[in-house]
């Protein structure tokens, strides 16, 4: 049984949804006035792994994963101003032209990661009403006040009802030493009080109409309003960075306590973050790495290019709550071992059992792999687990491929079940060589296969000047060809 560890709770937890065999699932997402980064890479893994093992076991699940489009107040420090806001000033853009650019390209970047779209991505900017509507209920109940046009919470009210900062394990104390000098500070009673509405400055390109100004949601608040419109006033799962909890996550709880009286969320999960040599990433250190130039091997940083599966394996192989630290010589490393899983993979597809009467001479404990797969997928979602197990049979796959052992037709067809379950549906690595040619993928593998065959007959023929030229062009198209006893290898 699927056990998750609980932010709130802080400790694992058997997973039991609100309404059988299904689950509402939200995470936050990107914030788009910029390109994805190796940090955005992670929260959108750690929660296409939780996802697609839901489905796995069965679930129907409705995920909901965000785009921030506006209210993000994380502003410019000395112009106050949104970050969408302020690029399509400065580009002379419209603001959902900045908005659609880099969601595309976000989501160009995903579909290369191999991650699933979600089932709805709603768009900040498309659930103002919502958002007013959710900001009333908790100025109706008594939680927020408005000053100078802008709604903000009243956290020292609310601190008397409910209590804040629980996810976090702050205190008000904790929090007020914490709080920088922000824009607005002087319009709040307590320097820990957070916006629900913002007033727009008049040079501020995006705002909408309110009861209390014409201005903009607070950020907090997209997350609390499209949650409870797409997965109800209760749901199962949310998800996002330990970088969100607080304030934002904090923030969404306190929203959704003050507007309904209850918590929304029944387990919340955070995935730990990712530093580059030991350092957060940050604007400062000049180390943020988006993942195109991770792929095209364009940064000061990056000895060579990586492609988006090494990229995926790198993140699964650590557990999703442990930091994972970048550096050139561990993204090899995560590129080699990915090879090693590929060409298992490729010779699983090729060899042959034995009689059907013999039993396995190779032994890699194939009568409890899956069992075992999924009791570390069970764990908290213990990827790494998963990938030693399936290192551990991939030798016994080399050693019927090197013709020094046996498998049986049952072990072989067991054997081909675990690794296209738990590799490529559930991990999400794509081991066939062919990475995201969609439904072209055999089309294009029997072009290959087909032109490789024409070679192996030209070799047979002695026409050495045809097998030569095929080989020579694939490899300058970038793919790898290896000659092996039955025949040929191939990659890209
Ligand atoms: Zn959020």
């Amino acid at each position: 049984m699927l056990q998750i560890y609980n932010t709130l709770s802080r400790q694992k937890e058997y997973f039991k949804p609100l309404h059988e065999g299904h689950v509402g699932m939200y995470v936050c997402g990107p914030t788009v006035y910029g390109d994805a980064h190796l940090g955005h890479a992670r929260p959108a893994i750690t929660f296409d792994l939780l996802y697609r093992y839901l489905m796995h076991l069965g679930y129907k699940v409705r995920y909901v994963r965000n785009i921030t489009d506006v209210g993000h107040l994380e502003h410019d420090a000395d112009e106050g101003e949104d970050k969408i806001a302020k690029k399509a000033r400065l580009e002379q853009l419209e603001p959902m032209e900045v908005v659609q650019y880099f969601t595309n390209r976000y989501h160009r970047d995903m579909e290369l990661l191999n991650v699933l779209p979600p089932s709805i991505e709603p768009h900040a900017s498309g659930h103002i009403i919502e958002q007013i509507a959710f900001v009333q209920k908790i100025m109706d109940k008594g939680y927020a006040y408005v000053s100078n046009g802008s709604v903000y919470m009243d956290v020292e009210k609310y601190a008397q009802d409910y209590p804040y900062g629980k996810l976090s394990g702050r205190n008000l104390e904790d929090i007020v030493t914490e709080t920088r000098e922000l824009d607005g500070q002087q319009e709040k009673k307590h320097s820990f009080d957070f916006a629900l509405w913002k007033k727009a400055a008049p040079e501020h390109i995006m705002h909408w109409p309110s009861p209390w100004s014409e201005g903009f949601p607070g950020w907090h608040m997209e997350c609390s309003a499209m949650g409870t419109k797409y997965l109800g006033e209760q749901f199962d799962i949310h998800g996002g960075g330990m970088d969100l909890m607080f304030p934002h996550h904090e923030a969404e709880i306190a929203q959704s306590c003050a507007a309904l009286g209850h918590d929304s969320v029944h387990y919340w999960m955070h995935n730990n973050m990712i530093t580059i040599a030991g350092k957060k990433m940050g604007k400062s250190y000049n180390n943020f790495i988006t993942l195109e130039q991770f792929f095209e091997g364009k940064h000061e940083l990056l000895e060579q290019p990586f492609s988006p599966m090494t990229i995926r394996f790198f993140i699964l192989q650590a557990h999703y709550r442990s930091t994972v630290d970048f550096s050139n010589d561990a993204l090899v490393a995560a590129e080699k071992g990915l090879a090693r899983l590929t060409e298992a993979y490729q010779r699983l597809m090729k060899i042959k059992a034995s009689a059907a009467t013999e039993l396995s001479t190779v032994n890699c404990e194939l009568s409890t792999l899956a069992t075992r797969c999924q009791e570390a997928m069970d764990d908290d979602l213990n990827s790494p687990i998963v990938i030693s197990h399936l290192f551990d049979s991939a030798r016994a796959i080399n050693t019927v491929f090197d013709g020094k052992g046996t498998i049986s037709e049952a072990d072989l067809k067991e054997l081909r079940e675990v690794w296209k379950t738990y590799a490529m549906d559930i991990l999400g690595l794509q081991l066939d060589g062919v990475q995201d040619a969609g439904a072209g993928m055999d089309a294009y593998k029997g072009a290959i296969d087909m032109l490789l065959n024409m070679r192996l007959e030209a070799k047979r023929n002695k026409d050495w000047a045809t097998s030569d030229k095929i080989r020579n062009e694939l490899t300058a198209l970038g793919f790898t060809i290896k000659d092996t006893k039955d025949g040929f290898e191939w990659s890209l």
